[in-house]
């Protein structure tokens, strides 16, 4: 089997609306990750310690994409590199920030949630302060994941970046559909280029997204949100099934 998520972070005000507009014409749910808090926009906190009181991003916004059906996810507190911090400070800016989706974000369920780090950058110890927080979270590594199960935790994937990501992107789909299976799990941010620069190393996805989603649809390849996926799996207690059918040959 093999399932394909592509999980698009930061909150792109102008992207994310027409990712969720692309998933829809496929009845498809988009996999959205929001950071709550914003000093001009996302990507600002490399050099914030603690916990600092800074505005919500646009949690209308949010509220409205996931009353449409999609899956909004958390993206950390305020974008900080739980790397480069005490795992004092890691664990109060963690908290701040399920705090703020709890407090702000319509029928968010910690137990249901996947906590997206910064940069996908995490330790260890920091995410072993995860275990009791979030039913799953998403980190750095291959794109390449098993087959979730009812106690899958971590999840890896991995983006291109700084630049446009297409080739790459596609380069690791092919590899994918090659292979034997699996869960394929890709990080993305903004369409058409849409992003901001700074330390953030920026990825993007042209619209043909549309495209490139219909031929695996079309491949009879499942197409899933990260919570959907894992989801699934504890509902089933083994492998994820999705409700849309193969329909066409693999290439
Ligand atoms: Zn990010």
């Amino acid at each position: 089997m093999h399932i394909v998520s592509l999980s698009f972070d930061d909150g792109f005000e102008d992207s994310f609306p027409r990712v969720v507009d692309l998933y829809e014409g496929h009845g498809l749910r988009a996999c959205l990750n929001i950071v709550a808090t914003v000093r001009g926009r996302p990507g600002f906190a490399a050099d914030v310690e603690g916990v600092p009181e800074l505005d919500l991003t646009n949690f209308d916004l949010w509220n409205s994409l996931a009353a449409r059906g999609h899956e909004i996810m958390p993206h950390t507190y305020c974008h900080q590199n739980l790397q480069n911090v005490s795992l004092a400070t890691a664990e109060a800016l963690i908290d701040r920030g399920l705090e703020l989706f709890a407090e702000h974000l319509q029928g968010y369920d910690a137990s249901r949630a996947i906590y997206n780090f910064a940069y996908n950058a995490s330790t260890p110890e920091v995410e072993a302060l995860l275990e009791t927080r979030v039913r799953a979270w998403r980190t750095g590594g291959s794109e390449i994941n098993p087959l979730p199960t009812a106690t899958t935790r971590r999840i890896t994937c991995s983006a291109h970046g700084p630049g446009n990501c297409e080739e790459d992107l596609d380069r690791k789909l092919a590899e994918f559909v090659a292979s034997e299976g699996g869960w394929f799990v890709y990080n993305l941010h903004g369409l058409d280029e849409e992003g901001w620069g700074g330390r953030h190393t920026w990825t993007t996805c042209s619209a043909d997204c549309s495209t490139r989603e219909r031929r695996f649809v079309r491949w009879g390849r499942r197409w899933m949100t990260l919570h959907e996926c894992v989801a699934t799996a504890t509902r089933v207690g083994a492998r994820p099934h999705s409700t849309r059918s193969s329909t066409g040959d693999p290439p």
